[in-house]
């Protein structure tokens, strides 16, 4: 029987590809702000609605200048029900993370919570839109301005999710991406940073480029963050293609919907905000029948995963003060299933049994 991954690389279509590969053997330009980078950020900005969109190297390099480009220091609010770079990545930076727990409906940082967190060794709130899931982004606005806080959303999760009619990638100081091969939309490695202020994303451009101004000109301390063109080469052949990977993982979403047993405890989605199909997590009564399923599901073949355990405050190297109880408990019990365009009513039909047979 086939294998059936949580996810798959989207191809787009190959002989477009090799055009642009033509092309850029015959420019031999292949990073430092090729033309194909160029052309990749001005559509992607006009597509998802935002002002400045730098084209990064990958997710974590875009969280790593964030945090440079905004001057963080001491400790950073943020969640501990993520992946494990929105946190490693403050601690590659000097920063402590200070886990908050999460909302057990929302599975995004408890606004609630927050404020009583905040110390005067904090500098910034560092919230994920976890699977595309909007925060609740007006409260917390309100309190990073309170307790003049920077706001930098891991929005890694959250491409194309619109809230209130406007991009949700506008929130906060900066916004970040990641366009890794596994992501919804992908440049096979990438991301960007995103921003509505000017002096914010000439300072993230500098930082990508060693701090660069021009030529002979450093301004500040810089890094090597930069994308090549093979990989916006890419970008512009996924993008192309967007509107069609939404509609089928649209009617992936919905076939599950449709079918699994509706006893079946769920994410609880922002009403104020779209979906973009990224993600499908479940939740089980325990850890134990997590397991169990997910287990069942490997020995066919199925591989679902449990996105996302352990909860970061039982990370070790942390060592988080902090406990975060309904975070581990979501992360005991959540499995995210398989959703990428080519995954068939077949392949969704055989999981979808396993799951149901399972809780009779
Ligand atoms: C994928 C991901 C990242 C890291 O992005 P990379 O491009 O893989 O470096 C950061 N945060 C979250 C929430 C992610 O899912």
């Amino acid at each position: 029987m086939k294998n059936i991954c949580i996810t798959k690389p989207y191809m787009p279509d190959k002989d477009k590809y090799k055009k642009y590969i033509d092309e850029i053997f015959d420019r031999s330009y292949l990073t430092n702000g090729g033309p194909l980078v160029d052309e990749l950020e001005s559509r992607l900005a006009k597509f998802l609605g935002v002002k400045h969109l730098v084209l990064v190297a990958n997710g974590t390099i875009a969280l790593q200048v964030s945090f440079k480009a905004l001057a963080l220091s001491g400790n950073v609010i943020t969640s501990p029900f993520s992946f494990i770079a929105t946190s490693s990545s403050l601690v590659w930076q000097g920063l402590q993370p200070k886990f908050v727990d999460i909302d057990a409906d929302s599975f995004n940082l408890n606004p609630a919570l927050i404020e009583q967190a905040i110390d005067s060794d904090t500098s910034a709130i560092l919230p994920v839109h976890v699977f595309g899931n909007a925060c609740k982004v007006e409260v917390i606005a309100e309190i990073a301005k309170n307790n003049d806080l920077k706001l930098i959303y891991d929005a890694a999760h959250a491409f194309d999710v619109h809230y209130k009619g406007q991009s949700l990638l506008n929130q906060g100081d900066i916004s970040i991406l990641s366009f890794h091969a596994t992501k919804l939309f992908h440049t096979i490695e990438g991301g960007a940073i995103l921003t509505n202020d000017d002096q914010t994303a000439l300072h993230v451009r500098q930082m990508i480029n060693f701090g660069f101004e021009k030529e002979e000109s450093i301004v500040r301390l810089g890094i090597n963050g930069k994308m090549n063109e093979f990989e916006a080469a890419m970008g512009l052949c996924v993008l192309d293609e967007y509107g069609i990977i939404r509609k089928k993982r649209k009617q992936i979403y919905d076939f599950y919907l449709k079918h699994l047993d509706n006893h079946l405890q769920r994410q609880e989605l922002n009403m104020h905000s779209t979906q973009n199909y990224g993600y499908f997590p479940i939740l089980f009564d325990d850890e134990k029948t997590t397991l169990e399923i997910k287990n069942k599901m490997r020995n066919e073949n199925i591989y679902a995963r449990r996105y996302f355990a352990p909860s970061l405050d039982m990370v070790s190297y942390f060592e988080s003060q902090e406990k975060c109880p309904v975070s581990q408990d979501i992360a005991s019990r959540i499995l995210c299933l398989p959703v990428f365009p080519d995954l068939d009513h077949s392949g969704q039909q055989r999981i979808i049994d396993i799951i149901n047979r399972s809780l009779v």
